[in-house]
């Protein structure tokens, strides 16, 4: 089974740019000072490299609750 992930931007986001410059599968874009963007979600490996680096905690990535419910 392969696992997704859900990408959230939480609306305090003040676009930064530290996500979309540092996430490594192109999940995330934007344009300076405007919310970042979660273009392609399928494509996210679940590093939470953008949750974790994010200085406001704008970003929640979780599991794929559909895969949750396959899981349990
Ligand atoms: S790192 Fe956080 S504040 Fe910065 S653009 Fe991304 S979500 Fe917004
Ligand atoms: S968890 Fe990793 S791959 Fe997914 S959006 Fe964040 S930085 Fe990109």
């Amino acid at each position: 089974m392969v696992i997704t992930f859900r990408v959230m931007v939480l609306d305090n986001c003040i676009g930064c740019g530290i996500c979309w410059a540092i996430c490594p599968k192109g999940v995330l874009i934007g344009k300076l000072r405007a919310k970042a963007v979660v273009a392609s979600e399928e494509q996210c490996m679940g590093c939470f490299s953008c949750q974790y680096n994010c200085p406001f905690n704008a970003i929640i990535v979780k599991v794929n609750p559909k895969e949750v419910k396959r899981l349990s």
